[in-house]
């Protein structure tokens, strides 16, 4: 079957700038999702349509369809207790913070006795991003998954 909605699919991917320096890639198992659910950034998502077990492809994608383009005003000073991730922060440290669009992945610039600096930038906004692919299964989604809106099973969430 070909990748629609609500499909789950199963792939391996190789994630590479623009200069083919791999930046990740998918472990032992294959990487597996929901299609349509918003589950991979969009234009993963968009290239992955209509693929069926067994292709290979690969993606460029624009920053835009990635993690975004770099914002050049990105710092912020937030109260410490605001960052989740870890109990002691050192600049560089990745952490979680609440926002009114949902959780978002911040950089640890500076930290002081009770504010933080940090770059609201993804560490990956502004990079072009290349993706080597291989589609390893295409299935119908369960009752359960399809109300869940995710994959279950290996590679996908577990209750
Ligand atoms: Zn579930």
């Amino acid at each position: 079957m070909q990748i629609a909605p609500d499909c789950i699919v199963s792939f391996h991917y190789v994630m590479k700038d623009a200069d083919g320096v791999e930046l990740d890639k998918s472990s032992d198992q294959p990487m597996v999702y929901m299609h349509g659910r918003r589950a991979l950034m969009p234009g993963l998502e968009r290239a992955l349509a209509g693929k069926v077990t067994g292709d290979s492809f690969t993606v460029t994608l624009a920053p835009a369809e990635a993690f975004g383009e770099a914002r050049p005003v990105s710092e912020q000073r937030v109260p410490i207790s605001h960052l989740q991730g870890a109990r002691k922060w050192k600049p560089g440290m990745q952490a979680i913070i609440h926002t009114k669009q949902g959780n978002r992945q911040v950089t640890v610039v500076k930290v002081g006795h009770t504010m933080a600096t940090i770059d609201t930038n993804h560490p990956m906004a502004g990079k072009t991003l290349v993706f080597d692919v291989d589609v390893t299964d295409v299935r119908e989604a369960t009752a359960e998954e399809l109300a869940h809106g995710h994959a279950h099973g290996p590679g996908g969430h577990h209750h």
